[in-house]
């Protein structure tokens, strides 16, 4: 297909906010991709499917080097247009029209040419690298018109601007393949479509198997990242109760992070975090403890790895381990200096069949049965199962007495619902007035703190779009020796740069944080409507994505117990 037919369609998705008329400009472009399904990639503005990891590894540094060098234009003017524009893919989009009126080139680029060229980005290593990932954008640049050059560009920084979320995609091909009849059949299919997706996160095998009425074909399979299921928030121990109904298992809530343990068929294990990182090569220790502890063939398990010190076996809270999650070298000195226990609490697959359907109750005793107990290595979830508030307001006190964050409370019926916060299973914890929020934009800091990002926009999710609640200032170290410093998280934040308009940068929402504050205020500032009072930094949450921050609705339930 002609790359510059998609890009149509990108500029049509961008000229509209509204969802009804995205999803049936895209509906309309799944029927022209419906031999090549592979395409449904590139419309979100990627290459491949949401749960393969390969990232283009281009910053915005190395996208500008490639825009000059593949137009002649000099660096400095490439840059200068970028800030005057705020958007790379509009600099670069003006930049060629206004060559082209001397020179005009272009060659008819296929959607096939950029989806090969991208795909190579990450396979890049080694010596060269950064040569050959610019010559790779620059091949596709020299045949690009200007609108193919700002998508090719928006595309290698992740950041497409035409809004096509996952919600979105998932009416447009309920739409275009099982063509509903009425609103009740349109909810079915958007149920039906999304389980599909939240097992795979491959929009393509969801998109192919739907248009062939295959949707029952798709499985879970170890090895493969799944979603993991989430925890709304309950009050207190009787609104538990009738959110999960009675008896209820309450089970220990571990402050940790959570890890889903893969064993494969062939018996490779692979561990994945809840925003689908693989970490196996991270957790050498993990992997010893599932191999020697559980007996079972093949396996996804889930749990919470939660580390303590070494020496006085005293649990430690997530932030003291959560360097482990990215940490690349001295895997062998971490593992031995923060140490983990990992503690299970379901398993979704077993002996080459899934169990998202069996209930809870019948899952755990399968974990009863296969797994081995190790103190400090490998253990089963602690749990009553209780239909007392008196019994259950204990077992609240002991999990806090022992330094657990509160407790997990679970129907015993109820089925794993891959990616959804349903109300099979609540959390229950103090209220310790913090919410896990995303970084959106920063600011630049002046006078002594002139270079470093010293204030970020933070924002929480509703309904798959982001909404701004604050900006964080404090609780972040002027010196790295201290901890999480400014130096630190700009280092991380100026890779993510996509937009600079002045001192302000919008940056790509990657960066997840746990931020405390005294009191949440209606505000009309800030696009949720919300504004946090007195926000400080707590933590880094190199565990959690996008899809873990807090929601518009627990905020406004905070709010209103202000
Ligand atoms: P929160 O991070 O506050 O949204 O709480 C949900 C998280 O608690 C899950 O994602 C798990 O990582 C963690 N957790 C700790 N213990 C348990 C447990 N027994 N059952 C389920 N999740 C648990």
């Amino acid at each position: 297909m002609k790359y510059s037919k998609l890009c149509e369609v990108y500029e049509k998705l961008e000229s509209t906010s509204k969802g009804l008329e995205k999803t049936k400009i895209l509906s309309e472009f799944l029927k022209e991709i419906e031999n090549t399904p592979e395409l449904i990639y590139l419309l979100q503005g990627k290459v491949f499917p949401d749960y393969d990891e390969r990232e283009s590894g281009i910053s915005i540094q190395l996208a500008i080097k490639a825009i000059s060098k593949a137009t002649g234009i000099k660096e400095e003017i490439v840059i200068k247009e970028f800030k005057k524009l705020g958007d790379l893919g509009k600099a670069v989009e003006f930049l060629i029209e206004k060559k082209q009126q001397s020179t005009l080139f272009s060659q008819n680029l296929t959607t096939e040419k950029v989806m090969n060229n991208l795909r190579k980005l990450p396979e890049l290593q080694g010596q060269g690298t950064v040569d050959n990932k610019v010559g790779l954008i620059v091949e596709l640049l020299h045949s690009a018109t200007p609108i193919e050059a700002k998508s090719i560009i928006r595309t290698v920084l992740s950041d497409m601007k035409v809004g096509v979320g996952s919600g979105l995609l998932r009416d447009s091909i309920v739409d275009f393949c099982l063509k509903p009849k009425n609103i009740e059949e349109k909810k079915q299919g958007a149920e039906l479509v999304q389980t599909a997706y939240d097992i795979t996160t491959d929009f393509a095998e969801v998109f192919e198997k739907t248009c062939k009425h295959k949707l029952q074909s798709i499985e879970l399979s170890p090895g493969k990242p799944v979603k993991v299921m989430l925890f709304p928030k309950a009050k207190d121990i009787r609104d538990a109760f009738e959110i999960v109904g009675k008896p209820a298992t309450f089970e220990f809530k571990y402050d940790g992070f959570r890890m889903m343990i893969n064993k494969t068929n062939e018996g490779e294990i692979k561990i994945f975090t809840r925003r689908l990182d693989n970490v196996t090569n991270q957790f050498p220790d993990a992997v010893k403890y599932a191999k020697e502890n559980i007996n079972a063939k093949s396996f996804i398990i889930d749990c919470e790895a939660v580390g303590f010190n070494p020496k006085t076996k005293e649990y430690k809270p997530f932030q003291d381990i959560s360097q482990r999650i990215k940490r690349k070298y001295d895997i062998n000195i971490l593992e031995k200096e923060l140490p983990i226990e990992l503690n299970i609490f379901d398993i979704i697959f077993y002996e080459g069949k899934s169990l998202i359907k069996t209930p809870f109750i019948e899952r755990r005793k399968i974990i009863e049965k296969i797994i081995k107990q190790v103190p400090f290595k490998i253990k089963l979830a602690e749990q009553i199962i209780t239909e007392s508030e008196e019994e259950a307001e204990k077992f609240y006190e002991r999990a806090l007495e022992e330094g657990q964050e509160g407790l997990m409370v679970k129907n015993l019926q109820a089925p794993y619902k891959p990616g959804a916060r349903v109300g099979y299973a609540v959390k229950l914890k103090p209220d310790a007035n913090d919410f896990d929020l995303i970084i959106t934009g920063a600011e630049y800091g002046t006078g002594k703190r002139a270079g470093w990002l010293t204030s970020f926009d933070v924002s929480c999710q509703d309904e798959g779009q982001l909404l701004e609640i604050g900006k964080v200032s404090t609780g972040l170290k002027e010196k790295p020796e201290q901890g999480l410093s400014f130096i630190d998280l700009t280092e991380k934040l100026k890779k993510l740069i996509i937009e600079e308009h002045g001192t302000h940068v919008l940056v790509k929402p990657e960066i997840v944080i746990t931020v405390g504050y005294q009191n949440i205020q209606k505000s009309p500032s800030y696009s949720s409507g919300y504004a946090l009072r007195f926000p400080r930094f707590k933590t880094l949450r190199p565990d959690r994505s996008k899809l873990d921050i807090a929601t518009l609705d627990e905020i406004r339930n905070e709010a209103e117990k202000n």
